[in-house]
């Protein structure tokens, strides 16, 4: 590792975090305004945090008033490689030169990036998926994976689970728990049942983890089982093996093997979701890796294409393989250059031992947050794996009355002083950290101290 760690110096900007005044700046001001203007009112992200990015260099970010920030965001997931990196970026460029789009016709960055797929598929799925492309988002890759698990099963109840988040478009939606994503919008797909997630933090079933004995599953067990449970035989289960948007919420490692055992006991496709714990993000390249289960069907968008470039496939065992041609279509399912950089960020991960850097920082951030789990009131519960960490916020530690207002005041501070974090969780009241995995120990130890400190001042002040 040590002597791979002098490349990921030079992908950031030295002097993050750099702060030059009073945050918007006078340029971003300009800038916001015009999309206040001009755009939908459905944007969200700069009414959380007013940053008009310019440029960006691995894990960190540039603003057009010259403010550097460290990213402890990456987009959401998806520069794991960091943003701009020279080596998927040449790549990209290369294949810009040559041809940009394709269709479905087999260009070489198709094969390669298939191939490779292939080679970092996890468990049996290695040497033996098959790579579907659609449209370019992670809810396209849903979509495409329902379908496929509904043609070959011939069924169409789905089962997901509380807390979940697979996408916005009307299939990907019925899957995702988010009550306001979809209440103005339904009715979506029928027969989606929620099953509880094991968000041990507030167990369903209040229970501690040590005794419960994953009465999750239990309760999905039963519902599967029992012919009087109100439920057809599903079509598949999907799973986020963390969930992301739901707050980070790693289950216990028993819950990913027993689902998988009752999946295979009931004949039911497990679609496993990788598309925010992918690539590197929790220390492995897959997440499903850390309890060797193989899916029968994972989704990927986000960090496949490379370096932001959107593109998302589904990958299966190709013994599913029964969907008919055209089965699942879209026009820009041959973008070239965003192949050409996946399967140059795949090379980047794989030559720089990224998942083990991306695992040991993560330890090193979760053993720098762990303490405020003590020491501040507010801090619920610090969890996470890899470069995928939650802290979560609350108002009273016996009650867990969520505290999203401090979650936002946290990340306005963090903000204004040169960090990026984003939110997540049920009720908003999670702080997600996930920076590139390119981020250096250094930076990553910057960004640490800023959000230590931001916390300790905002708690105390609370
Ligand atoms: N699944 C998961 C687990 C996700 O985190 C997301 C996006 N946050 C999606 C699906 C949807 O991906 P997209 O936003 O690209 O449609």
């Amino acid at each position: 590792m040590k002597e791979k760690t002098i490349d990921l110096i030079n992908l950031h900007f030295p002097e993050a975090p750099l702060i030059r005044g009073p945050l918007p700046g006078p340029r971003a001001q300009e800038l916001l305004e015009a999309q206040q203007e001009l755009e939908s009112n459905v944007f969200k992200y700069s009414r959380t945090l007013p940053l008009v990015p310019q440029e960006a260099r691995g894990a960190t970010v540039k603003d057009i008033d010259g403010n550097i920030f460290i990213d402890f965001f990456a987009g959401i997931g998806v520069v794991n490689v960091g943003h701009s990196n020279p080596q998927v970026l040449a790549a990209a460029r290369e294949q810009e030169e040559r041809l940009i789009h394709s269709l479905d016709f087999p260009a070489p960055p198709r094969i390669a990036l298939m191939e490779k797929l292939n080679r970092i598929a996890p468990g049996e799925l290695r040497g033996k998926a098959k790579t579907m492309f659609g449209g370019p988002s992670g809810s396209d890759a849903v979509e495409g994976a329902v379908k496929l698990a509904k043609h070959y099963t011939g069924r169409h109840t789905l089962i997901a689970f509380s807390g979940s988040y697979h996408g916005q478009t009307s299939g990907a939606l019925s899957l995702s728990s988010g009550r306001a994503f979809k209440q103005d919008y339904l009715p979506l797909l029928p027969d989606v049942h929620f099953a509880p997630y094991p968000y041990c933090y507030r167990c369903p079933f209040k229970q501690k983890p040590e005794s419960c004995g994953l009465l999750c599953l239990n309760y999905l067990a039963d519902l599967l089982h029992d012919p009087y449970s109100g439920i057809t035989k599903p079509a598949a289960i999907i799973v986020e093996p963390i969930q992301g948007e739901g707050g980070v919420i790693v289950p216990p490692d028993d819950f990913l093997p027993e689902l998988r055992r009752l999946a295979d006991e009931e004949e039911i496709p497990l679609i496993v979701d990788e598309i925010q714990t992918g690539f590197g993000r929790t220390g492995r390249m897959f997440a499903s890796e850390h309890s060797g289960v193989t899916p029968d069907i994972m989704t990927m968008a986000k960090s496949l294409g490379g370096i932001g470039y959107p593109l998302s496939a589904v990958l299966y065992h190709q013994r599913l393989d029964t969907v008919q041609p055209g089965g699942h279509m879209g026009t820009f399912r041959g973008h070239l250059v965003a192949m050409a950089a996946g399967a140059a960020a795949i090379d980047f991960m794989l030559e720089n031992n990224l998942t083990e850097h991306a695992a040991r920082l993560g330890e090193l951030l979760l053993e720098g947050l762990r303490p405020l789990q003590e020491k501040i009131e507010y801090v619920g519960e610090v969890r996470g794996k890899g470069l995928f960490i939650a802290v979560e916020l609350v108002k009273d530690k016996k009650t867990k009355e969520p505290y999203p207002e401090l979650v936002k005041a946290v990340q306005r501070r963090c903000f204004e002083r040169g960090l990026l974090v984003w939110s997540a969780g049920h009720y908003g009241n999670v702080l997600r950290i996930m920076p590139p995995l390119v981020i250096t120990e250094e930076l990553a130890l910057k960004g640490l101290e800023i959000f230590q400190k931001t916390m300790r001042e905002l708690a105390e002040r609370a």
